[in-house]
């Protein structure tokens, strides 16, 4: 049996529940398709929503703004002041300010999909997504198994790949120059991620804070990456940590140990004094959960023809933070809007799907590539030079500014007397310099992105030169 709709949208997460809600409310035939049943809806894996579940009010707005509705209780189960990331010696602090929420996940998701559904989108529940359809190098359709495991083709002019990381639509694309089919596992991050309720033992702010997002960069804890105690209702916490595995590697070689994400997953729980007499809260079956996060830029380009990708299908996290909530809103949102009106102007070419990729790049992806460069920086920092370096080498504001991707001036002269004279620190210091450098050019480049596609080589030969020569120059040192 083969069905046809004039959007096909794969995966009720955020990026597919807001991209057809957006379609939807334009008057397109949309159908919304999702391996979970609807109160499940955006569970990425058997082992939950696998989330900090912390974003940024900003991008709440968003939302808000261009679908008219509101958010409260429960889908915003608590509101945090900021974010706080604390050095591996626990004495240097930046903060972020920016008020936020802790997602209840599942709550939030049920509402989005509810959204879709109420703008008109058909949503398919229990649909496992196969393959693409592929014809004359347009994607045309998709297959897959409906919840009676039975084979099912559904055509459409656009399918936009909302799957995650993921997704088997991106990775069986015809081989093309504009939509990567694989993601370097060093640009990966493996995490866990579990919900507590605890009894604290006593206050100490720098270990959890009921006000506060808080990120504990320690390479030893998390190599490569970071742990997060983020508060919930009550006395209970979403607490979890990223590693890169080759950094774990390298740590694990160094201190002759055998750790995993789960052996370091228990360790972190272990190392914090505050959080004792655990009990796993698994309401939604969702307390404990392993899953992964791609830390790059986006991929260079998120449309083919008759192809459009939003979220993690397409690498958005913030390559910092491995923030993946606000750009998957922003570019479902976006995905909605721009395939609407290719549909409607009958182009569903990569020429006529392009501006999607404009407007994500304006509102968004500018800043991922330079950010990119800075994460391959701090993964090639130990615990001693994370510390010296969150003392010494920025201002907190230019730490903020850094992590949002804005340049801030800095130049070894200005800084010179504020170093130590130990050889590693200068060089960890004129490294700051080098990689400062290239993420300005770096924006430069994305703020120049490609009008169309017939531009589009010669700039990705670019960028893909440029972190090639960032990436060659780190290597992961966590210990
Ligand atoms: C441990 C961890 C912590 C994180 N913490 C944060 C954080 O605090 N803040 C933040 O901003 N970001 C965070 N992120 C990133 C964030 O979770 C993701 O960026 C976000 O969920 C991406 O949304 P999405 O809609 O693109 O994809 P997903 O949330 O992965 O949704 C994909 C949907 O597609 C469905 N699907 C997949 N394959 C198929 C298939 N073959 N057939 C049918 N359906 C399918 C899935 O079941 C799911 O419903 C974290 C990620 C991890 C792993």
């Amino acid at each position: 049996m083969e069905e046809k709709y004039d959007i096909i949208v794969a995966g009720a997460g955020l990026a597919g529940n807001l991209a057809a809600a957006v379609a939807a409310k334009q008057g397109l035939n949309v159908v919304l398709l999702d391996r979970n049943p609807p109160e499940e809806a955006g569970k990425k894996t058997n082992w939950g929503w696998v989330c900090g579940d912390a974003v940024a009010e900003s991008h709440l707005q968003f939302i808000r703004e261009k679908l008219n509705t509101s958010f409260s209780y429960p889908e915003l189960d608590v509101k945090v002041d900021g974010v706080v990331a604390i050095s591996p010696n626990m004495k240097h602090k930046i903060r972020f300010d920016g008020e936020g929420y802790v997602l209840n996940r599942p709550a939030f998701e049920y509402k989005l999909l509810q959204m879709a559904i109420k703008n008109g989108a058909h949503h398919i529940p229990h649909f496992e997504v196969e393959t693409p359809i592929i014809e004359n190098n347009y994607v045309v359709g998709i297959t897959g198994k409906d919840k009676d495991k039975q084979h099912k083709e559904i055509r459409a002019k656009i399918i936009i790949d909302a799957l995650g990381i993921a997704t088997g639509l991106r990775r069986k694309l015809p081989e093309n120059p504009y939509v990567d089919k694989d993601i370097d596992i060093n640009d990966i991050e493996s995490t866990g991620r579990f919900i507590y309720e605890f009894d604290p033992d006593h206050v100490d702010l720098d270990y959890y804070d009921p006000k506060n997002a808080l990120i504990h960069l320690n390479q030893e804890l998390a190599p490569g990456g970071y742990g997060w105690v983020f508060p919930k209702k009550g006395n209970r916490i979403n607490i979890g940590l990223g590693v890169q595995k080759k950094s774990l590697e390298i740590r694990n070689q160094k201190m002759g140990t055998k750790d995993n994400l789960h052996s370091l997953m228990d360790a972190y729980v272990k190392w914090n004094p505050i959080i004792k007499n655990v009990r796993l809260d698994n309401a939604n079956n969702n307390g404990k959960g392993y899953w992964s996060v791609a830390v790059r830029r986006q991929l260079p380009s998120l449309v083919f023809n008759g192809y459009m990708g939003a979220g993690d299908s397409m690498a958005m996290p913030n390559p910092i933070s491995a923030g993946g909530i606000g750009p998957a809103l922003v570019a479902g949102i976006l995905a909605g809007e721009h395939a609407a009106t290719s549909f409607n102007n009958n182009d569903v070419s990569i020429k006529g799907l392009w501006k999607y990729n404009l407007d994500f790049n304006e509102l968004y992806g500018k800043k991922t590539a330079g950010l990119e460069v800075f994460r391959v920086y701090l993964q090639s920092l130990n615990n001693d030079l994370i510390n010296y370096g969150m003392q010494t080498f920025l201002t907190p504001k230019e730490a903020v500014d850094l992590s949002y991707g804005l340049v801030p001036e800095l130049s070894v002269a200005s800084k010179a007397k504020l170093l130590l004279q130990g050889a590693k620190n200068i060089a960890a210091f004129s490294n700051l310099v080098y990689v400062v450098k290239k993420m300005k050019e770096l924006n430069e480049i994305y703020a120049n992105y490609p009008k169309s596609p017939e531009e589009f080589q010669p700039w990705r030969h670019r960028v893909d030169q440029m972190m090639e020569e960032a990436k060659s120059k780190f290597q992961p040192n966590p210990i």
